[in-house]
Protein backbone atom coordinates (compact mmCIF):
# COMPACT_ATOMS: atom_id res chain seq x y z
CA UNK A 1 0.00 0.00 0.00
CA UNK A 2 0.87 3.62 -0.74
CA UNK A 3 1.15 6.34 1.79
CA UNK A 4 0.10 10.03 0.86
CA UNK A 5 -0.42 13.10 2.62
CA UNK A 6 -3.33 14.09 0.86
CA UNK A 7 -6.42 11.60 -0.85
CA UNK A 8 -8.70 13.49 -3.08
CA UNK A 9 -11.07 11.52 -4.76
CA UNK A 10 -12.62 13.05 -7.80
CA UNK A 11 -11.40 16.01 -9.77
CA UNK A 12 -14.69 18.52 -9.48
CA UNK A 13 -14.46 22.14 -8.28
CA UNK A 14 -12.82 21.92 -5.37
CA UNK A 15 -10.67 19.13 -5.27
CA UNK A 16 -8.41 20.01 -7.83
CA UNK A 17 -7.19 23.31 -6.72
CA UNK A 18 -6.66 21.51 -3.17
CA UNK A 19 -4.82 18.94 -4.93
CA UNK A 20 -2.77 21.31 -6.40
CA UNK A 21 -1.94 23.67 -4.18
CA UNK A 22 -1.10 21.01 -1.79
CA UNK A 23 1.26 19.48 -3.78
CA UNK A 24 3.04 22.36 -4.70
CA UNK A 25 3.44 22.57 -1.04
CA UNK A 26 5.50 19.68 -0.93
CA UNK A 27 3.22 17.18 0.18
CA UNK A 28 2.28 14.05 -1.05
CA UNK A 29 -1.22 14.13 -3.24
CA UNK A 30 -3.39 11.07 -4.88
CA UNK A 31 -6.08 12.08 -6.45
CA UNK A 32 -8.65 9.72 -8.47
CA UNK A 33 -10.69 10.64 -11.03
CA UNK A 34 -13.14 7.87 -13.09
CA UNK A 35 -14.28 10.15 -15.90
CA UNK A 36 -13.63 13.61 -17.51
CA UNK A 37 -11.19 15.86 -15.76
CA UNK A 38 -12.40 18.28 -14.45
CA UNK A 39 -16.10 17.67 -12.78
CA UNK A 40 -19.24 18.42 -14.26
CA UNK A 41 -19.18 21.98 -14.23
CA UNK A 42 -16.51 21.89 -17.19
CA UNK A 43 -17.79 18.71 -19.02
CA UNK A 44 -21.37 18.92 -18.64
CA UNK A 45 -22.60 21.56 -16.19
CA UNK A 46 -21.83 25.22 -16.51
CA UNK A 47 -19.62 25.75 -19.62
CA UNK A 48 -21.21 23.72 -22.01
CA UNK A 49 -24.60 24.88 -20.71
CA UNK A 50 -23.72 28.59 -21.04
CA UNK A 51 -21.55 27.99 -24.32
CA UNK A 52 -25.14 26.47 -25.63
CA UNK A 53 -27.05 29.34 -24.47
CA UNK A 54 -24.72 32.54 -25.78
CA UNK A 55 -25.56 30.63 -28.99
CA UNK A 56 -28.99 30.27 -28.19
CA UNK A 57 -29.90 33.93 -26.45
CA UNK A 58 -27.85 35.75 -29.57
CA UNK A 59 -30.63 34.01 -31.83
CA UNK A 60 -33.41 35.08 -29.26
CA UNK A 61 -32.19 38.69 -29.03
CA UNK A 62 -31.69 38.80 -33.06
CA UNK A 63 -35.19 37.28 -33.75
CA UNK A 64 -36.04 40.28 -30.55
CA UNK A 65 -34.49 43.18 -33.10
CA UNK A 66 -37.59 43.72 -34.96
CA UNK A 67 -39.33 45.78 -32.08
CA UNK A 68 -35.71 48.02 -32.04
CA UNK A 69 -36.56 48.78 -35.48
CA UNK A 70 -33.85 46.67 -37.16
CA UNK A 71 -34.13 43.44 -39.04
CA UNK A 72 -37.92 43.23 -39.91
CA UNK A 73 -37.20 41.05 -42.75
CA UNK A 74 -34.27 38.87 -41.43
CA UNK A 75 -34.48 35.22 -40.29
CA UNK A 76 -32.60 33.77 -37.82
CA UNK A 77 -30.76 30.66 -39.10
CA UNK A 78 -29.01 28.14 -37.14
CA UNK A 79 -26.92 25.77 -37.99
CA UNK A 80 -27.26 23.53 -35.22
CA UNK A 81 -24.21 21.00 -35.62
CA UNK A 82 -21.84 23.91 -35.47
CA UNK A 83 -23.35 25.32 -32.62
CA UNK A 84 -23.03 21.88 -30.84
CA UNK A 85 -19.37 21.33 -32.01
CA UNK A 86 -18.20 25.01 -30.72
CA UNK A 87 -20.37 23.82 -27.56
CA UNK A 88 -18.09 20.61 -27.34
CA UNK A 89 -14.72 22.51 -27.81
CA UNK A 90 -15.23 23.68 -24.09
CA UNK A 91 -14.78 21.04 -22.18
CA UNK A 92 -12.14 19.64 -23.83
CA UNK A 93 -9.89 23.03 -23.78
CA UNK A 94 -10.96 22.65 -19.76
CA UNK A 95 -10.19 18.94 -19.03
CA UNK A 96 -6.79 19.49 -20.93
CA UNK A 97 -6.22 22.77 -18.76
CA UNK A 98 -7.18 20.40 -15.20
CA UNK A 99 -5.14 17.65 -16.48
CA UNK A 100 -1.79 20.58 -17.11
CA UNK A 101 -2.45 22.05 -13.49
CA UNK A 102 -2.19 18.65 -11.94
CA UNK A 103 0.87 17.22 -13.10
CA UNK A 104 2.33 20.50 -13.45
CA UNK A 105 1.62 20.82 -9.57
CA UNK A 106 2.97 16.98 -9.28
CA UNK A 107 0.24 15.24 -8.01
CA UNK A 108 -0.29 11.54 -8.47
CA UNK A 109 -3.14 11.28 -10.63
CA UNK A 110 -4.54 7.98 -11.31
CA UNK A 111 -7.90 7.55 -13.71
CA UNK A 112 -9.70 5.25 -11.97
CA UNK A 113 -13.19 4.69 -9.87
CA UNK A 114 -11.58 4.89 -6.20
CA UNK A 115 -13.33 3.10 -3.19
CA UNK A 116 -12.38 3.05 0.49
CA UNK A 117 -10.75 -0.42 1.99
CA UNK A 118 -10.83 1.16 5.12
CA UNK A 119 -10.26 3.87 7.36
CA UNK A 120 -8.42 6.31 5.32
CA UNK A 121 -7.58 3.70 2.79
CA UNK A 122 -8.86 3.60 -0.89
CA UNK A 123 -8.22 2.22 -3.97
CA UNK A 124 -9.24 2.22 -7.25
CA UNK A 125 -7.24 1.16 -10.97
CA UNK A 126 -5.09 -1.56 -9.16
CA UNK A 127 -3.49 1.89 -6.42
CA UNK A 128 -3.98 1.29 -3.20
CA UNK A 129 -3.12 4.42 -1.04
CA UNK A 130 -3.75 5.65 2.93
CA UNK A 131 -3.24 9.04 3.73
CA UNK A 132 -4.20 11.18 6.89
CA UNK A 133 -6.71 12.97 5.36
CA UNK A 134 -8.99 12.39 2.63
CA UNK A 135 -11.08 14.51 0.43
CA UNK A 136 -14.54 13.14 -1.15
CA UNK A 137 -15.11 15.42 -3.75
CA UNK A 138 -17.14 13.18 -5.68
CA UNK A 139 -20.42 15.65 -7.00
CA UNK A 140 -23.55 14.22 -8.43
CA UNK A 141 -25.20 12.43 -11.09
CA UNK A 142 -28.77 13.07 -13.40
CA UNK A 143 -31.42 11.46 -11.75
CA UNK A 144 -33.25 8.77 -13.09
CA UNK A 145 -36.85 9.35 -12.10
CA UNK A 146 -39.05 5.93 -11.70
CA UNK A 147 -41.31 6.11 -14.49
CA UNK A 148 -42.36 2.76 -16.33
CA UNK A 149 -40.64 2.42 -19.85
CA UNK A 150 -38.30 4.92 -19.18
CA UNK A 151 -35.55 3.21 -18.47
CA UNK A 152 -33.31 1.97 -21.42
CA UNK A 153 -34.58 4.38 -23.27
CA UNK A 154 -32.55 6.59 -25.37
CA UNK A 155 -33.51 9.68 -23.50
CA UNK A 156 -30.75 12.63 -23.05
CA UNK A 157 -29.50 13.84 -19.76
CA UNK A 158 -27.38 16.92 -19.19
CA UNK A 159 -24.43 14.25 -19.61
CA UNK A 160 -25.35 13.35 -22.94
CA UNK A 161 -27.13 16.04 -24.06
CA UNK A 162 -23.91 17.86 -25.63
CA UNK A 163 -23.18 14.95 -28.13
CA UNK A 164 -26.53 15.97 -30.05
CA UNK A 165 -25.12 16.61 -33.95
CA UNK A 166 -28.88 17.26 -35.47
CA UNK A 167 -31.55 19.40 -34.04
CA UNK A 168 -34.35 17.59 -32.57
CA UNK A 169 -37.68 18.93 -33.75
CA UNK A 170 -39.60 18.04 -30.76
CA UNK A 171 -38.08 18.27 -27.77
CA UNK A 172 -39.54 17.04 -24.40
CA UNK A 173 -38.34 18.17 -21.42
CA UNK A 174 -38.85 16.47 -18.26
CA UNK A 175 -38.50 18.80 -15.32
CA UNK A 176 -38.92 22.65 -14.78
CA UNK A 177 -35.67 23.50 -13.04
CA UNK A 178 -33.06 25.30 -13.94
CA UNK A 179 -31.40 22.75 -15.89
CA UNK A 180 -34.33 21.96 -17.91
CA UNK A 181 -35.34 26.13 -18.18
CA UNK A 182 -31.85 27.32 -19.54
CA UNK A 183 -31.84 24.10 -21.91
CA UNK A 184 -35.36 23.80 -22.81
CA UNK A 185 -35.45 28.13 -23.25
CA UNK A 186 -31.91 27.00 -25.91
CA UNK A 187 -33.82 24.66 -27.76
CA UNK A 188 -36.12 26.97 -28.45
CA UNK A 189 -34.50 29.20 -29.31
CA UNK A 190 -32.29 27.12 -31.92
CA UNK A 191 -35.94 26.36 -33.57
CA UNK A 192 -37.11 23.27 -31.39
CA UNK A 193 -40.50 23.26 -30.67
CA UNK A 194 -39.96 22.30 -27.20
CA UNK A 195 -42.18 21.07 -24.53
CA UNK A 196 -41.55 21.24 -20.58
CA UNK A 197 -42.97 19.52 -18.29
CA UNK A 198 -43.07 19.40 -14.48
CA UNK A 199 -45.14 18.60 -11.53
CA UNK A 200 -45.59 21.40 -9.54
CA UNK A 201 -47.91 23.73 -10.23
CA UNK A 202 -45.34 26.08 -11.43
CA UNK A 203 -41.47 26.10 -13.25
CA UNK A 204 -38.80 26.63 -10.92
CA UNK A 205 -40.41 25.80 -7.96
CA UNK A 206 -37.99 26.46 -5.22
CA UNK A 207 -38.41 29.95 -5.76
CA UNK A 208 -40.38 32.70 -4.82
CA UNK A 209 -43.66 32.82 -7.50
CA UNK A 210 -43.38 35.65 -8.85
CA UNK A 211 -39.59 34.53 -10.32
CA UNK A 212 -41.28 31.44 -12.07
CA UNK A 213 -44.48 33.85 -13.11
CA UNK A 214 -41.88 35.74 -15.14
CA UNK A 215 -40.06 33.04 -16.11
CA UNK A 216 -43.48 31.51 -17.79
CA UNK A 217 -44.30 34.42 -19.59
CA UNK A 218 -40.76 34.44 -21.16
CA UNK A 219 -40.72 31.06 -22.22
CA UNK A 220 -44.25 30.94 -23.40
CA UNK A 221 -43.68 34.43 -25.79
CA UNK A 222 -39.99 31.67 -26.95
CA UNK A 223 -42.95 29.49 -28.12
CA UNK A 224 -42.17 27.02 -25.43
CA UNK A 225 -45.47 25.01 -24.26
CA UNK A 226 -45.66 24.40 -20.25
CA UNK A 227 -47.52 21.28 -18.97
CA UNK A 228 -47.95 21.77 -15.05
CA UNK A 229 -48.85 19.94 -12.85
CA UNK A 230 -48.58 16.84 -14.77
CA UNK A 231 -47.66 13.67 -14.13
CA UNK A 232 -46.13 11.80 -16.51
CA UNK A 233 -47.55 8.00 -16.22
CA UNK A 234 -45.40 6.12 -18.85
CA UNK A 235 -42.81 6.89 -21.38
CA UNK A 236 -43.02 4.85 -25.05
CA UNK A 237 -40.19 4.74 -27.31
CA UNK A 238 -40.24 3.11 -30.90
CA UNK A 239 -39.54 4.32 -34.51
CA UNK A 240 -37.21 6.88 -32.71
CA UNK A 241 -40.27 9.15 -31.41
CA UNK A 242 -40.58 9.41 -27.81
CA UNK A 243 -44.66 9.11 -26.38
CA UNK A 244 -45.13 10.78 -22.90
CA UNK A 245 -48.28 9.02 -21.32
CA UNK A 246 -49.73 11.93 -18.96
CA UNK A 247 -53.60 10.14 -18.15
CA UNK A 248 -56.01 11.32 -20.96
CA UNK A 249 -53.19 13.53 -22.78
CA UNK A 250 -50.30 11.88 -24.85
CA UNK A 251 -47.27 13.91 -26.05
CA UNK A 252 -44.53 13.19 -28.75
CA UNK A 253 -40.94 14.30 -29.10
CA UNK A 254 -38.06 13.48 -31.20
CA UNK A 255 -36.16 13.89 -28.15
CA UNK A 256 -36.86 13.51 -24.29
CA UNK A 257 -34.45 15.32 -21.85
CA UNK A 258 -34.61 14.29 -18.35
CA UNK A 259 -33.55 16.88 -16.04
CA UNK A 260 -35.50 15.81 -12.37
CA UNK A 261 -32.75 16.55 -10.40
CA UNK A 262 -29.40 15.34 -9.31
CA UNK A 263 -28.16 12.00 -6.29
CA UNK A 264 -24.75 11.58 -4.91
CA UNK A 265 -22.21 9.90 -6.27
CA UNK A 266 -21.85 7.76 -3.20
CA UNK A 267 -22.62 4.13 -4.23
CA UNK A 268 -19.23 3.10 -5.43
CA UNK A 269 -17.40 4.79 -3.22
CA UNK A 270 -17.81 1.60 -0.27
CA UNK A 271 -18.08 4.67 2.71
CA UNK A 272 -19.17 1.90 5.19
CA UNK A 273 -15.86 0.38 5.03
CA UNK A 274 -14.26 3.79 6.28
CA UNK A 275 -17.20 4.21 8.25
CA UNK A 276 -18.53 7.53 6.84
CA UNK A 277 -22.08 8.23 7.44
CA UNK A 278 -24.86 9.61 4.40
CA UNK A 279 -28.22 11.26 5.10
CA UNK A 280 -31.10 9.35 3.57
CA UNK A 281 -30.79 10.60 -0.31
CA UNK A 282 -26.59 9.34 0.15
CA UNK A 283 -25.49 12.12 0.72
CA UNK A 284 -22.20 12.43 2.92
CA UNK A 285 -22.73 13.83 6.08
CA UNK A 286 -20.62 16.30 7.45
CA UNK A 287 -20.31 19.36 10.11
CA UNK A 288 -19.88 23.42 9.83
CA UNK A 289 -16.07 21.81 9.20
CA UNK A 290 -16.73 19.29 6.25
CA UNK A 291 -15.88 16.98 8.51
CA UNK A 292 -17.55 13.59 7.95
CA UNK A 293 -18.17 10.98 10.72
CA UNK A 294 -15.05 9.40 9.64
CA UNK A 295 -11.90 10.75 11.63
CA UNK A 296 -9.79 12.23 8.63
CA UNK A 297 -12.45 12.21 6.20
CA UNK A 298 -13.99 15.71 4.53
CA UNK A 299 -16.64 16.06 2.21
CA UNK A 300 -17.13 19.25 -0.19
CA UNK A 301 -18.85 20.52 -2.81
CA UNK A 302 -22.49 18.83 -4.32
CA UNK A 303 -21.64 15.34 -2.80
CA UNK A 304 -22.29 17.22 1.15
CA UNK A 305 -25.61 18.01 0.54
CA UNK A 306 -25.38 21.41 -0.10
CA UNK A 307 -26.39 23.94 -2.68
CA UNK A 308 -25.14 22.22 -6.17
CA UNK A 309 -22.83 25.37 -7.30
CA UNK A 310 -19.43 25.23 -8.58
CA UNK A 311 -18.68 28.21 -6.70
CA UNK A 312 -20.11 26.48 -3.41
CA UNK A 313 -17.73 23.82 -4.40
CA UNK A 314 -14.50 26.40 -4.95
CA UNK A 315 -15.37 28.04 -1.64
CA UNK A 316 -15.47 24.76 0.02
CA UNK A 317 -11.62 24.29 -0.81
CA UNK A 318 -10.39 27.63 0.53
CA UNK A 319 -12.58 27.35 3.62
CA UNK A 320 -11.35 23.21 4.31
CA UNK A 321 -7.53 24.70 3.49
CA UNK A 322 -7.85 27.15 6.29
CA UNK A 323 -9.18 24.50 8.42
CA UNK A 324 -6.60 21.76 7.30
CA UNK A 325 -4.25 24.36 8.36
CA UNK A 326 -5.78 25.02 12.29
CA UNK A 327 -7.56 27.81 11.29
CA UNK A 328 -11.00 28.42 13.13
CA UNK A 329 -13.11 28.75 9.57
CA UNK A 330 -16.82 27.38 9.29
CA UNK A 331 -18.49 26.37 6.09
CA UNK A 332 -21.35 28.68 6.50
CA UNK A 333 -20.50 31.91 7.17
CA UNK A 334 -20.85 33.19 3.78
CA UNK A 335 -23.56 35.20 1.66
CA UNK A 336 -24.53 32.13 -0.70
CA UNK A 337 -25.70 33.48 -4.72
CA UNK A 338 -27.08 31.54 -8.01
CA UNK A 339 -28.06 32.32 -10.77
CA UNK A 340 -30.25 31.49 -13.85
CA UNK A 341 -29.32 32.13 -17.11
CA UNK A 342 -32.59 31.94 -18.84
CA UNK A 343 -33.31 34.93 -20.53
CA UNK A 344 -34.44 37.14 -18.45
CA UNK A 345 -32.07 35.63 -15.84
CA UNK A 346 -32.47 35.40 -11.99
CA UNK A 347 -30.14 36.10 -9.78
CA UNK A 348 -30.67 35.39 -6.32
CA UNK A 349 -28.61 36.02 -2.73
CA UNK A 350 -29.35 35.33 0.62
CA UNK A 351 -32.67 34.57 2.56
CA UNK A 352 -35.98 35.10 0.46
CA UNK A 353 -38.39 36.76 3.52
CA UNK A 354 -40.52 33.93 4.14
CA UNK A 355 -36.72 32.35 5.25
CA UNK A 356 -36.09 35.59 6.53
CA UNK A 357 -38.88 35.24 8.95
CA UNK A 358 -39.21 31.52 9.49
CA UNK A 359 -35.24 32.36 10.93
CA UNK A 360 -36.87 34.51 13.24
CA UNK A 361 -35.93 38.06 11.77
CA UNK A 362 -38.21 40.92 11.76
CA UNK A 363 -38.18 41.38 7.80
CA UNK A 364 -39.13 42.84 5.26
CA UNK A 365 -39.39 43.40 1.88
CA UNK A 366 -39.55 45.67 -1.26
CA UNK A 367 -39.89 45.15 -5.18
CA UNK A 368 -39.26 47.49 -8.10
CA UNK A 369 -40.69 46.21 -11.39
CA UNK A 370 -37.96 46.51 -14.45
CA UNK A 371 -40.17 49.12 -16.30
CA UNK A 372 -38.91 51.73 -13.53
CA UNK A 373 -35.73 51.39 -14.33
CA UNK A 374 -34.46 54.02 -17.03
CA UNK A 375 -32.14 51.42 -18.61
CA UNK A 376 -34.38 48.94 -19.06
CA UNK A 377 -37.22 51.00 -20.37
CA UNK A 378 -34.77 52.62 -23.61
CA UNK A 379 -33.95 48.87 -24.23
CA UNK A 380 -37.32 47.64 -24.11
CA UNK A 381 -36.54 44.67 -22.01
CA UNK A 382 -38.86 45.35 -19.00
CA UNK A 383 -39.85 41.98 -17.80
CA UNK A 384 -38.53 41.62 -14.26
CA UNK A 385 -38.58 42.77 -11.24
CA UNK A 386 -35.90 43.87 -8.36
CA UNK A 387 -37.00 42.66 -4.80
CA UNK A 388 -34.96 43.28 -1.22
CA UNK A 389 -35.16 41.57 1.57
CA UNK A 390 -33.93 43.60 4.80
CA UNK A 391 -33.74 43.81 8.65
CA UNK A 392 -36.36 46.01 9.96
CA UNK A 393 -34.36 46.29 13.35
CA UNK A 394 -30.50 45.88 12.07
CA UNK A 395 -31.46 47.49 8.54
CA UNK A 396 -29.05 44.95 7.40
CA UNK A 397 -29.78 43.40 3.69
CA UNK A 398 -30.57 39.96 4.40
CA UNK A 399 -31.27 38.90 0.69
CA UNK A 400 -32.45 39.81 -2.82
CA UNK A 401 -33.95 38.22 -5.92
CA UNK A 402 -33.21 39.91 -9.58
CA UNK A 403 -35.27 39.13 -12.48
CA UNK A 404 -34.24 40.76 -16.06
CA UNK A 405 -30.94 41.14 -17.92
CA UNK A 406 -28.37 40.31 -16.30
CA UNK A 407 -29.50 39.54 -13.32
CA UNK A 408 -26.52 37.30 -12.75
CA UNK A 409 -24.11 40.02 -12.51
CA UNK A 410 -25.96 42.46 -10.94
CA UNK A 411 -27.08 40.20 -7.96
CA UNK A 412 -23.30 40.94 -6.93
CA UNK A 413 -23.84 44.27 -5.28
CA UNK A 414 -25.68 42.38 -3.14
CA UNK A 415 -23.73 40.06 -2.47
CA UNK A 416 -21.05 42.75 -1.98
CA UNK A 417 -23.11 44.39 0.24
CA UNK A 418 -24.00 41.42 2.57
CA UNK A 419 -20.92 40.24 2.99
CA UNK A 420 -19.65 43.74 4.35
CA UNK A 421 -22.52 43.70 6.53
CA UNK A 422 -23.85 46.60 4.86
CA UNK A 423 -27.53 48.40 5.55
CA UNK A 424 -30.26 48.95 3.04
CA UNK A 425 -29.20 52.87 3.89
CA UNK A 426 -25.62 52.27 2.24
CA UNK A 427 -27.10 50.93 -0.67
CA UNK A 428 -30.03 53.85 -0.82
CA UNK A 429 -26.94 56.55 -0.53
CA UNK A 430 -24.94 54.81 -3.44
CA UNK A 431 -24.96 57.07 -6.57
CA UNK A 432 -25.09 54.35 -9.38
CA UNK A 433 -24.20 55.42 -12.51
CA UNK A 434 -26.96 56.42 -14.85
CA UNK A 435 -28.46 55.28 -16.94
CA UNK A 436 -27.79 51.11 -15.87
CA UNK A 437 -29.64 48.27 -14.60
CA UNK A 438 -27.55 48.65 -11.50
CA UNK A 439 -28.90 52.36 -11.17
CA UNK A 440 -32.37 50.38 -10.04
CA UNK A 441 -30.67 49.13 -6.78
CA UNK A 442 -30.80 52.23 -5.08
CA UNK A 443 -33.88 53.40 -6.19
CA UNK A 444 -35.16 49.92 -4.49
CA UNK A 445 -33.68 51.11 -1.63
CA UNK A 446 -35.11 54.29 -2.14
CA UNK A 447 -38.78 52.93 -1.47
CA UNK A 448 -37.68 51.72 2.24
CA UNK A 449 -36.89 55.26 2.98
CA UNK A 450 -40.52 56.24 1.82
C1 LIG B 1 -26.45 21.38 -16.92
C2 LIG B 1 -25.82 21.96 -15.68
C3 LIG B 1 -25.56 23.31 -15.62
C4 LIG B 1 -24.95 23.85 -14.49
N1 LIG B 1 -24.74 25.20 -14.46
C5 LIG B 1 -24.17 25.75 -13.37
C6 LIG B 1 -23.92 27.14 -13.32
O1 LIG B 1 -24.22 27.89 -14.26
N2 LIG B 1 -23.32 27.65 -12.21
C7 LIG B 1 -22.98 26.85 -11.15
O2 LIG B 1 -22.44 27.36 -10.17
N3 LIG B 1 -23.22 25.52 -11.16
C8 LIG B 1 -23.80 24.96 -12.23
N4 LIG B 1 -24.01 23.60 -12.28
C9 LIG B 1 -23.66 22.81 -11.08
C10 LIG B 1 -22.16 22.53 -11.02
O3 LIG B 1 -21.75 21.91 -12.21
C11 LIG B 1 -21.86 21.63 -9.82
O4 LIG B 1 -22.42 22.20 -8.66
C12 LIG B 1 -20.37 21.48 -9.61
O5 LIG B 1 -19.73 20.93 -10.74
C13 LIG B 1 -20.12 20.58 -8.39
O6 LIG B 1 -18.75 20.44 -8.20
P1 LIG B 1 -18.22 19.29 -7.27
O7 LIG B 1 -16.82 19.66 -6.99
O8 LIG B 1 -19.11 19.10 -6.11
O9 LIG B 1 -18.29 17.92 -8.11
P2 LIG B 1 -18.19 17.60 -9.64
O10 LIG B 1 -17.80 18.76 -10.46
O11 LIG B 1 -19.46 16.91 -10.01
O12 LIG B 1 -16.99 16.55 -9.70
C14 LIG B 1 -17.06 15.29 -9.15
C15 LIG B 1 -16.07 14.37 -9.86
O13 LIG B 1 -15.94 13.17 -9.11
C16 LIG B 1 -15.81 12.07 -9.99
N5 LIG B 1 -16.15 10.84 -9.27
C17 LIG B 1 -17.37 10.51 -8.76
N6 LIG B 1 -17.27 9.34 -8.08
C18 LIG B 1 -16.00 8.92 -8.19
C19 LIG B 1 -15.26 7.79 -7.70
N7 LIG B 1 -15.86 6.86 -6.97
N8 LIG B 1 -13.97 7.68 -8.01
C20 LIG B 1 -13.33 8.64 -8.75
N9 LIG B 1 -13.96 9.72 -9.23
C21 LIG B 1 -15.27 9.88 -8.93
C22 LIG B 1 -16.76 12.42 -11.11
O14 LIG B 1 -16.42 11.72 -12.29
C23 LIG B 1 -16.54 13.93 -11.25
O15 LIG B 1 -15.55 14.21 -12.18
C24 LIG B 1 -24.59 23.02 -13.40
C25 LIG B 1 -24.83 21.64 -13.46
C26 LIG B 1 -25.43 21.11 -14.59
C27 LIG B 1 -25.67 19.63 -14.64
Amino acid sequence: MESADLIVIGSGQGGVPLAAEWAQQGRRVVLFERGALGGTCVNTGCTPSKAFLASAHAAGRARKAERLGLGVRAEVTVDFAAVMERVRGYPEASSRGVEGRLKKAGVRLVRAEARFVGERRVEGGGVRVQAPVVLIDTGTSPLEPEIPGLAGTPYLTSDNFWELRERPERVLVLGGGYVGLELGQGLARLGCAVHVLDRNDRVLAREEPEVSEVLQEALEADGVKLHLRSKVRAVRYGRQRFTLELGGERLEGDALLVATGRRPNTEALRLEAAGVETDERGFVKTDDQFRTSAEGVYAIGDVAGQPQFTHVSWEDHRRLKAILAGEDRRRDDRALGYAVFTDPQVGRVGLTLEQARRKGHDARAVDLPLEKVARAWETGETLGFYRMVVDRQTERILGATLVGPEAAELVHVFLAHMEAGSTWRRLEQSVHIHPTLAEGLPSLARKLAG
